[in-house]
């Protein structure tokens, strides 16, 4: 079992590194604001569990945003991970209530065209993007097909959604890499054995925890966030809005309302 809302960062002696995350009250917290389809829910609770995972550099407070265009009733899927322990997400579409089977995921997450756009902030370096055509396959198999064409490195990816009485109670993801001196052998043999747990603990498999830390549902809005986007409208929209006694903004990831007064957009104009 998965700490709940936990990352957790391991390494073992043969080059393979695991990280885990269960995002269980990240999705909770984000489907109080976006009410979605119980299919849809699964799917964006793996995703965000697998944005979390594939932010493995903790030393460096590496920050992962992602972008997946799925070219279905789906629409295209954000979230992000940031600071290490901070998640948010939100999809801009969702499926006509079709039941969860994994036929059924590949579908909507991969219609003609699809594609996966992958962001890294970290401290040490740029902010760089890479973009997949998603193939086929599940949620798990597109982050390996990604970690493959991106980064060159073969990874075995797993999700986990338990849903109880039609509510998601918990959302997780596990990603198993080989360094570049691993063992190729050894993490082959590990397989889906050290994935599932069944036999023994990570620990006793001779995993060694790196890193913990809590994963929170938090957006990055604020004011001055807000502030830019009006400032960065076209002319015309910002008279329009300059028409209206008050304007309100709302957060897509997080739901918040913003008011924003006539005078206070007159300043911002300026
Ligand atoms: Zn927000």
């Amino acid at each position: 079992m998965l700490k709940a809302n936990y990352i957790r960062h391991y390494i073992h002696e043969k080059g393979i590194r695991l990280t885990t995350a269960d995002v269980s009250s990240g999705i909770a917290e984000m489907l109080k604001i976006h009410r979605l389809p119980l299919l849809s829910s699964a799917i964006m609770g793996k995703i965000l569990a697998c944005t979390a995972v594939l932010a493995t550099d903790f030393k460096n407070h590496e920050g992962i945003s992602l972008l997946w265009k799925t070219n279905t009733t789906l629409g295209t899927i954000r979230s992000d991970m940031y600071d290490g322990k901070y998640i948010r997400g939100y999809m801009d579409g969702y499926d006509e209530g079709l039941s969860i089977t994994s036929t059924n995921e590949k579908k909507l997450i991969s219609g003609v065209g699809a594609q996966l756009t992958i962001t890294r902030y970290s401290l040490l370096r740029q902010p760089y993007s890479s973009t997949i055509h998603v193939t086929s396959g599940t949620i798990a198999q597109c982050f390996e097909q990604y970690k493959k064409e991106s980064d060159q490195i073969l990874c075995r990816m797993q999700t986990s959604v338990i849903i109880r009485e039609n509510e998601i109670i918990s959302a997780s993801a596990k990603m198993m890499e080989l360094l570049p001196e691993g063992d190729i052998a050894f993490f082959r043999h590990l397989g889906e054995e050290t994935l599932n747990e069944q036999k023994d603990s990570l620990e006793n498999m001779g995993f060694m925890v790196l890193s913990e830390s809590p994963i929170i549902f938090q957006c990055t809005c604020n004011n001055k966030r807000i502030m830019n986007s009006l400032m960065g409208l076209p002319n015309r929209e910002k008279e329009k809005l300059l028409q209206q006694p008050c304007a309100e903004i709302t957060c897509h990831s997080c739901g918040k309302i913003y008011k924003i007064s006539n005078q206070v957009m007159k300043e911002w104009f300026m």
